[in-house]
């Protein structure tokens, strides 16, 4: 065990100098080309080993190997899943991508374009699609044929969001991408079998992102254009729902909070939306409530109501559990909290004007 020094962590990596949380530990284990874990309180250290660890730690190795880390280039937390985590380590220690500027091509210079597998519309298959990338013409897009001149989809960077979703598309680097058609979302599923190609891509987005609002926020900070480039959904999962008339049978459907968008989908993985719901802020005439009206007709079969009430019309729900009402009920009180911006008020203008 190492004297003197007071350690909270339980790992760490006797190559690199540096300690390790125990998710971090086990990917670096598995990498043993780039690092040496081994254990600060089970494991033997010598006096040399723990002089060595005592004049780097972890400060030491962030100036050295995190020294250009690109603002848009999002570093993964705790709670982000494996893929995120393991080639951050990698590009880290094991690339050393960051440590002088210029190593970062493959996502910054603007232009990314190769295959990605892609879930079909209508089937469960993935098939391989060549996808671009430009930010001269701030664009994604995807071509059906290899040699296609004529792109499937050309998606503008600024309605486009990635997030990494691998339980619900099956795959350890399944990645969501979404976008907007008419206002409405699309969903596009995709995955590439290495790991950093998929996080390249991600981050590739995140690069285009951000010039693109550099250019149209020319006064913003890039820290602060930086926090507005891909989201995760605050919450998803299933609830049941009724109709307009709030006398139809309640359905089970699968929902997607995206900040104020409310998703529900029959399929989770379905290409788009069944419908959304505009969730604004409370000061602006929108409330969340447990439970249901008593007057509720529809017959449902899980007990846990929610009521969100908006301009327009109420909105009934149901959860399966408890916990889910209480998750969703913490997300939709989140969202309600915050003042709407002005582009808000132009989704929400959008939403009105629907059919
Ligand atoms: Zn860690």
């Amino acid at each position: 065990a190492i004297p003197l020094v007071l350690v909270y962590a339980d790992w760490a990596s006797q190559s690199l100098g540096v300690f390790l949380c125990l998710v971090c530990a086990e990917i670096h284990r598995s990498i043993p080309s780039i690092s040496k874990v081994k254990s600060i309180k089970k494991d033997d250290w010598e006096e040399h080993q723990v002089q060595f660890l005592a004049q780097h730690g972890n400060m030491v190795a962030q100036v050295t190997y995190e020294a250009n880390v690109p603002t848009y280039y999002y570093v993964p937390v705790q709670t982000d899943c494996l893929v995120l985590r393991e080639q951050w380590i990698r590009a880290k220690y094991e690339r050393k991508e960051f440590m002088q500027p210029g190593k970062q091509s493959p996502y910054s210079n603007g232009l990314k374009e190769g295959i990605l597998w892609k879930r079909g519309r209508n089937s469960e298959q993935y098939l391989p699609r060549r996808f671009l990338l430009s930010e001269r013409e701030c664009c994604l897009k995807y071509f059906i044929k290899p040699d296609a001149k004529e792109p499937k989809i050309a998606v503008k960077i600024d309605s486009v969001n990635a997030m990494f979703q691998p339980e619900k598309i099956g795959n350890p680097h399944g990645l969501q991408i979404t976008y907007l058609k008419d206002n409405k979302t699309r969903n596009i599923f995709l995955y590439h079998e290495d790991g950093k190609e998929i996080v390249d891509w991600f981050n590739a987005i995140r690069a285009v992102q951000l010039h693109y609002l550099k250019v149209a926020f020319p006064v913003a900070s890039d820290q602060e254009l930086a926090s507005r480039l891909t989201r995760n959904f605050l919450k998803e999962g299933y609830m049941e729902k009724t109709g307009p008339k709030q006398k139809e049978p309640f359905k089970k459907r699968w929902f997607s909070l995206d900040h104020r968008r409310l998703m529900y989908f029959k399929d989770p993985l379905d290409a788009f939306a069944k419908g959304e719901v505009f969730v604004g802020s409370g000061e602006h005439g929108y409330s969340v409530t447990e439970g249901l009206p008593t007057s509720t007709q529809g017959c449902f079969t899980w007990q846990h109501g929610i009521t969100i009430v908006t301009p327009d019309r109420d909105y009934l729900f149901t959860c399966e559990t408890e916990k889910d009402q209480q998750e969703w009920l913490a997300a939709f009180r989140h969202v309600l909290q915050q003042p709407m911006t002005p582009q808000e008020y132009a989704i929400e203008a959008y939403f009105k004007l629907k059919p």
